[in-house]
């Protein structure tokens, strides 16, 4: 199968290992990738998909309380989620995939508790293939 450039789908000629036909194609090809990697769909996907390694991280016993602060300072925005559950006291916790978070003072100091989603007693997952 003939090689194509990554760019403009020419067929490349020459060397082998090339995957540009020339430096145009270079420069306008990184200069596409970078625009998609800023588009708001691609930094809300980052944001959840970076809260959710900071909620696993400081989550590896299935449920644990961090101070919110110490995650803020990582990069955890608790305004990216995925979806919601309440439980019966009427409190709201937030997932980001399958790791949670639920917010509360514990002595006036803001924090965190951290829980993974459990769907026999949170509610099954949709089912989409
Ligand atoms: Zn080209």
């Amino acid at each position: 199968m003939k090689k194509v450039c990554l760019n403009c789908k020419e067929p490349l000629e020459g060397r082998i290992d090339k995957v540009f036909c020339n430096a145009y194609c270079k420069s306008n090809y990184h200069y596409q990738q970078k625009k998609e990697e800023t588009t708001p769909f691609k930094q809300i996907d980052k944001q959840l998909k970076l809260n959710r390694r900071l909620l696993a991280h400081y989550n590896q016993a299935g449920k644990s309380t961090i101070r919110k602060e110490k995650l803020l300072s990582q990069g955890f925005d608790p305004k990216f989620y995925t979806h919601t559950w309440s439980n019966s006291k009427e409190q709201t916790y937030y997932f980001c995939y399958d790791y949670g978070f639920l917010p509360l003072f514990e002595n006036d100091i803001p924090k965190f508790v951290l829980v993974t989603y459990q769907p026999q007693y949170m509610g099954a997952l949709p089912d989409i293939d």
